[in-house]
């Protein structure tokens, strides 16, 4: 279930049915304008819908004026400890402001904050990390931690509601995957306004996009989170961006550029396959469009599963094969696959997305095939194949030995013993 409530940041919508939206952080000193400005474009790039700049000086609050004016995308300030700094990124024109309500200096400066956010239309996002709770709830996160996150954050709201304030979204952080699935799935009950999703300091690239992953994917799949950012130990937030994106792309939660498939490898592999997939996938950046395109590490399967693919390529010792929507193209000499792919692709498009086929060529591609293919071989696969058809089976013949059920008649339904009578 998606939030109830939406709120814009600049023009991304927020909660309420929007798609998830994508953000991430800078990692310059924000006061330095060129490279603050220079991440801001390569994340937005990169697919970033929303960027987080760090305000923690009156220098970073003074270029937030000039940053918001270059800025491709929407810019959020954030902000700790100081409710001065919150006041001048709302001045700034900050898209919103990220503040934890408990550690900007107590309820009056916090009211201070929101009438200036009432006046400018400026949305916050609030929060409560595991890290910094309130002091009358450190029993409790001790006892129950799920339980002191989710009280720490329904008590913000309550703040800001009594303050008359809506226009915000909420963030729980925590460092644990399962304390985050946890609590957000508990406040997605309470309240209805958007969620921010993130696994706080996940870590390196490899382990903190699969905490993420688990983290968010989990909640997401559940309908829960209505924006998120990927935390990782990079300096190029691009990355953050690229895995928010694999992420939402695998739920089919929105869609962006290529989805490339890649078999895994086994000892069948008569190519360098490793190589070859790492190529198709730094070109596929280039597109914009969702095409899918797939990378066999043998023929001995045929095209097999990856007969749906708009475009993919299969190799064999010297010479490998391009194929579309499970037709064979051409043969071509394994070395150039990867530009022959390309060549096709470029093709496809030039011709207003129509594939582009020459008989001939195709034909000694089947031919090629048919001489590669090897029906005997159990592959994985054939395996997952014999898997779904025993299963399919298994269904048929469960469903044949089930009693057709007799139709209910009310007439004959008995009503001795019960409460009423037919008569
Ligand atoms: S049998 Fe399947 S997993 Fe093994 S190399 Fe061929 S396509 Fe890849």
């Amino acid at each position: 279930m998606s939030s109830k409530r939406q709120i814009h940041v600049g023009p991304v919508p927020i909660g309420g049915g929007a798609p998830v939206a994508v953000q991430t952080m800078t990692k310059t000193e924000t006061a330095n304008i060129g490279p603050t400005m220079d991440q801001i474009r390569t994340v937005a790039d990169a697919g970033a819908d929303i960027v987080r700049v760090a305000v923690p000086r009156e220098q970073d609050a003074e270029a937030l004026k000039s940053i918001v004016a270059q800025s491709p995308i929407p810019i959020i300030a954030d902000i700790h400890f100081n409710h001065t700094l919150a006041l001048k990124a709302i001045e700034a024109g900050a898209h919103c402001v990220r503040l934890n309500p408990g550690n900007i200096g107590g309820p009056e400066k916090v009211a201070e904050v929101i009438a200036l956010a009432k006046q400018r239309g400026t949305p916050l996002r609030v929060g409560v990390n595991s890290g910094s709770l309130p002091k009358h709830l450190r029993q409790l996160e001790y006892d129950n931690p799920v339980e002191a996150l989710v009280t720490a954050a329904i008590e913000t709201v309550a703040l800001m509601e009594r303050l008359d304030f809506e226009n915000f979204k909420v963030s729980m952080k925590s460092t644990s995957v399962p304390n985050t699935i946890a609590s957000n799935r508990m406040l997605a009950e309470r309240i209805p306004y958007p969620l921010h999703l993130g696994v706080t300091e996940a870590g390196t690239k490899w382990s903190g996009s699969l905490k993420s992953a688990v983290g968010l994917g989990t909640l997401l799949a559940d309908g829960i989170g209505d924006t998120i950012r990927i935390s990782l130990s990079t300096f190029h937030a691009e990355e953050e961006v690229k895995v928010a994106w694999e992420i939402l792309k695998a739920l089919k939660l929105r869609e962006r550029g290529p989805v490339l498939i890649a078999c895994p490898t086994c000892g069948r592999l008569q190519f360098d396959m490793d190589t070859v997939v790492v190529e198709v996938e730094r070109r596929l950046e280039a597109y914009e469009d969702p095409i899918e395109v797939s990378v066999l590490g043998c023929a001995v399967n045929g095209i097999g599963e990856a007969r749906h693919a708009d475009f993919g390529i299969t190799g064999a010792k010297d010479m490998g094969m391009i194929y579309s929507k499970g037709e064979p193209l051409k043969k071509v000499p394994t070395e150039q696959l990867v530009n022959e792919l390309f060549k096709e692709i470029d093709r496809y498009y030039a011709a207003g997305k129509t594939v582009q086929r020459d008989e001939t060529a195709a034909a000694e591609a089947r031919r090629w095939l048919a001489e590669n293919e090897d029906d005997t071989q159990l592959t994985p696969e054939r395996i997952a194949a014999m898997e779904a058809a025993a299963a399919d089976e298994a269904d048929a013949v469960l469903e044949s030995m089930l009693e057709p059920a007799a139709p209910l008649d009310e007439e004959i339904s008995p009503v001795a013993g019960r409460r009423f009578s037919r008569s």
